[in-house]
Parts: structure tokens; sequence; C-alpha cells
């Protein structure tokens, strides 16, 4: 076997949340958040800040 392929399939880098403090794989450079979390927060329950949604 001549061709050692170096299937370098690294999509990725090891990065720890800035939320859970866990390690996921970052698929873009600046992803700092694991996708759990942004899931979970999903923009924090954008209902709060509508304007003028003030019916208490
Ligand atoms: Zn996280």
């Amino acid at each position: 076997m001549a061709s050692q392929a170096k299937t370098t399939k690294t999509h990725g880098k090891k990065r720890t949340c800035l939320m859970c403090r866990k390690t996921f794989l970052s698929e873009w450079p600046g992803e700092r958040i694991c996708p759990q979390c942004k899931r979970k927060h999903s923009w924090r329950e954008g209902d709060s800040w509508l304007p003028g949604g003030r019916s208490a």
C-alpha cells in the first residue's frame, strides 16, 4: 500500500462551551457555545423583550 491517504477530516475544533463549560466540537472559528446550549437558550425567550408587549 503506497498512498497513505491522510484523511484529516478535522472539520471543527474542540472548544469549551462558555455556557456549560463542556467540550464540544465547534464547526467554525468563533463558535463558543455548544449546540445544546444554543438550543436551550433559544435566544432567551424572545417574548420578554417584545416592544409593547406589556400585558401583565
Ligand atoms: Zn454548552
